[in-house]
């Protein structure tokens, strides 16, 4: 159930609301918006009355909802959510760039890639310290000597840091020294690590997992959301598909189809999608073209050395005429509206 209050609603109408809403034993997600204010209920194990809302002053009507999602909806807020990062944002309208290495290595690597982000102007620096290996053997990442790394790196150039937790240990430790917590696309479905970061303080990057839905994905962040973590940011990253010349199938239709359910901001990992290095500059252009809010891309200053997905890696060259082609796209598209 969905409550939408009257657009003179007052502040204490809206509390009244969701008091009653915690009599019932449910949880209330109050969601303002710019002309009226909606509530979302969650906890309910089956249909809720409307009756207990409907004669509340300042509501205006008590809408069932029928799809499988509640809070990741546009019924429950029309306007697009913008997640904010202290100077930094998501969702609005400026387009937003995250690159960095697929892991911190060394801080000289880290040091040397992050000046070259800080330069191109993007406002967000990624690096995994935990990475999810398909080889038990392959390099795993320097765990929290990495993340010392990234924090070092956020107080020289004022980056933001995104980067990955793999469990809910992680999770503990990603909140010490980051901005955003990566959830990547094979944890899309650890439901008790979407728990865990829906109680985080810190907004949440959420890949695609490698064979979702467009529902299951949605629904991966209404776990995130459910728990009262409103700063969830999509990330399509490509797909299995049969197709052997990439390494996933960057579904950029995604873009458009979670911008039509959903007020969270999407954006495009072309790195991840191709897994090719020439093949992430075309991408990037084309997910900034369907209207992505943001790019994150992998950089390198030795892509041939890397410890981790270096194919897909771009020189510290391309990575900044990248910059310069989505900026150029981007500045010609109006901003896309909701729906
Ligand atoms: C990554 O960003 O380096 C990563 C492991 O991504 P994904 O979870 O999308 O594979
Ligand atoms: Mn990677």
């Amino acid at each position: 159930m969905l409550i939408v209050m009257k657009s003179d609603a007052t502040t204490g109408q809206v509390e009244a609301v969701v008091r009653v809403i915690e009599e019932l034993g449910y949880r209330a997600h109050p969601m303002p918006g710019a002309s009226r204010t909606a509530i979302g209920i969650t906890g309910n194990p089956g249909a809720v009355d409307p009756s207990h809302f409907e004669n509340l002053p300042g509501v205006s009507e008590a809408v069932r909802v029928s799809k499988p999602y509640k809070l990741v909806t546009v019924d429950l807020r029309s306007e697009k959510t913008v997640v904010q990062i202290g100077d930094a944002s998501i969702g609005g309208d400026e387009l937003a760039i995250i690159a960095g290495p697929c892991a911190i290595e060394s801080r000289e690597q880290a040091f040397t890639v992050a000046e070259a982000v800080r330069r191109s102007g993007a406002k967000f620096f990624r690096g995994g310290a935990f990475k999810p290996r398909t080889s038990p053997y392959a390099f795993q990442g320097l765990g929290e000597d990495g993340l010392k790394i990234l924090e070092e790196i956020r107080e020289t150039f004022g980056l933001k840091i995104v980067t990955e937790a793999l469990d809910e240990a992680g999770v503990d430790l990603v909140e010490r020294y980051a901005d955003v917590i990566q959830i990547g696309a094979r944890s899309m479905q650890n439901f008790t690590l979407l728990r865990r970061v829906g109680k985080s303080r810190l907004p949440v990057l959420l890949k695609r997992g490698l064979s979702a839905t467009l529902d299951e994905w949605l629904l991966a962040a209404e776990y995130i959301m459910s728990e009262g973590n409103y700063q969830v940011v999509m990330c399509e990253r490509g797909i299995r598909t049969f197709a052997q010349h990439t390494r996933n199938t960057l579904d950029l239709s995604a873009i458009p189809a979670v911008r039509r359910i959903s007020h969270l901001p999407v954006i495009v990992d072309p790195s991840h999608g191709t897994g090719k290095n020439y093949m992430v500059t075309p991408l990037a252009r084309a997910g900034v073209a369907v209207g992505a809010d943001g790019l994150i891309i992998e950089v390198h200053d030795r892509p041939d050395h890397a410890l981790c997905d270096g194919a897909q890696a771009l020189t510290l060259a391309q990575y900044e005429q990248l910059v310069t082609e989505v900026r150029a796209i981007h500045e010609v598209l109006a901003p896309t509206p909701v729906g």
